[in-house]
């Protein structure tokens, strides 16, 4: 089927209220988790074969994310779509409203390929909760993923209102080109401008869910060890290829040295002596992302690269870069121009945490930012003066995993946010009702001629407000 006649077919569903009962919607997030629950080793294998990501990485944070949402989100769809009741003014008494969450229509989500099958079927969740019709665009770069996922999702889910279409450039082209009622993108902020290009054409809400350098702020309050296994759990995961993964370190120089130094150690305690043979580290996706970062790393002729600490190795016919801690590196280093998305981190030293603010504040807002501490007034000088997706203090990527939170970013990093409650509303239209009785017609007060009266009731606001 072409795509044009594929999303026509969804457009018709949805019209055809097919998708808005929430039996539906309770019988397609049940598909959903029978087919995650049958296809959990073919997926965990998919994802294998792709990026070379360790099966157990894939259970947890991908396919466990995916159940947790469903079930969060479907025992509670009944009071999220219930009306919300509002006071109305006194001038418009008697008079009564309310709110209701009703389904955008046709959504189109467009994923990556880092985490290929959570960034697909978690905002899947989230729209099948709305009561959308859903057509997925899965990455091209997790082609395994993307294939199975294509046949699986029609054998378990609704075909005639979920829909999964394969490809690359032209295919995403092609579909930002239909009309759909919401766009949902997560991805690089380049590919990000051009979706919402393309839904500005047809005036379409999107959420942009992008990247860019999530920092790391370290004083001398923190508990070291553990502050280092943190930041070494949330860099390395994935092989470093995480969006909201810890992208560098600021630290205060009293404990720049002793903290690479424990991150190294918690390297080895995790991925042991060799981590290219341990079977807990992942490998880069492709050979394109493999020699961007490999020219990242520090040479004899660029100071400002820093020192190799530990890692640095890399094999190009096994897509491996060791997981890698870079000292004495300068702002001005290509490391540091660029999200690294990568199994490297650079450690820079900061004076202390004003100057850590500064160093942030001058860059665009990121995803996420992570601040280890103990001290109040400096969690409180981050919280009051960056901005930022989310922020952690002594706990990287943690909001990913709460359906309570919403996620998203800001400014660079993205628009929108969803998970839980927030997912559910993103997806849906907010409609406001009111409804007024014909007698006594109170309104006619306002109506034109405009008497004294009027003129009165413009004016009490105003002595009210002196
Ligand atoms: P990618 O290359 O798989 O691209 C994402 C999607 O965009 C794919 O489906 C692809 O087909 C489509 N696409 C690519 N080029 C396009 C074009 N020219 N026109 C239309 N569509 C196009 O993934 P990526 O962008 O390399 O993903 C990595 C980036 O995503 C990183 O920056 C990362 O931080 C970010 N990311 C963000 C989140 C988040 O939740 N905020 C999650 C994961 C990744």
């Amino acid at each position: 089927m072409d795509i044009e006649e594929t999303v026509a077919n969804l457009h018709r569903a949805f019209a055809s209220g097919l998708t808005r009962p929430l039996a539906w919607r309770e019988q397609q997030l049940d598909a959903m988790r029978r087919m995650l629950a049958d296809n959990a080793q073919a997926l965990e294998a998919a994802v294998l074969h792709d990026l070379g990501k360790p099966a157990a990485e894939t259970g947890l944070m991908e396919i466990k994310l995916v159940l947790d949402e469903i079930k969060f989100a479907k025992p509670r769809l009944r009071l999220w779509t219930r009306r919300r009741h509002k006071v109305m003014p006194l001038l418009m008494q008697p008079a009564t409203s309310w709110t209701v969450a009703e389904p955008k229509g046709v959504a189109l989500v467009i994923s990556p390929w880092n985490y290929p099958v959570l960034l697909s079927l978690q905002p899947m969740v989230d729209a099948i909760a709305a009561g959308d019709c859903v057509c997925l665009k899965p990455s091209e770069l997790a082609p395994e993923t993307s294939a199975l996922l294509a046949r699986v999702i029609p054998e378990y889910m609704d075909h005639r209102a979920i829909a999964v279409v394969q490809g690359a450039v032209p295919e995403t082209t092609a579909l930002l080109k239909r009309p759909f009622d919401h766009i949902f993108y997560t991805g690089n902020g380049r590919v990000g401008s051009i979706v919402m290009q393309a839904a500005a054409r047809q005036l379409t809400p999107v959420t942009l869910e992008l990247g860019g350098k999530s920092p790391v702020f370290v004083d001398a309050s923190a508990d070291l060890p553990r502050t280092a296994n943190r930041i070494a759990w949330g860099r390395f995961i994935n092989a470093g290829q995480t969006c909201v993964a810890p992208d560098y370190v600021l630290a205060t120089p009293d404990v720049a040295s002793e903290l690479a130094d424990l991150v190294a150690s918690a390297i080895r305690r995790f991925f042991g002596d060799d981590p290219a043979s341990s079977t807990s580290y992942g490998r880069i996706v492709n050979v394109k992302q493999f020699d961007r970062l490999s020219a990242l790393l520090p040479d004899a002729s660029h100071s400002e690269r820093g020192h190799v600490l530990c890692g640095g190795q890399t094999d190009r016919d096994d897509l491996y870069i060791a997981p890698t801690v870079l000292t004495d590196v300068l702002p001005d280093a290509p490391v540091m121009q660029e999200e690294i998305f990568g199994p490297i981190l650079p450690i820079l030293t900061v004076r202390d945490a004003r100057e850590a603010v500064a160093f942030i504040n001058k860059r665009p807002k990121p995803l996420a930012l992570y601040v280890f501490t103990r001290s109040k007034a400096t969690r409180r000088l981050f919280e009051r003066h960056t901005t930022s997706g989310a922020l952690g203090f002594n706990l990287p990527l943690g909001h990913l995993l709460s359906n309570r939170l919403p996620f998203g970013g800001v400014g660079a990093s993205g628009m929108g946010a969803y998970h839980g409650h927030r997912g559910f509303l993103e997806f849906s239209h907010v409609k406001t009702v009111t409804s007024k009785p014909l007698r006594p017609d109170t309104l006619r007060l306002a109506y034109p001629p405009y008497s004294g009266t009027v003129r009165i009731l413009g004016r009490v606001p105003l002595r009210y407000s002196r």
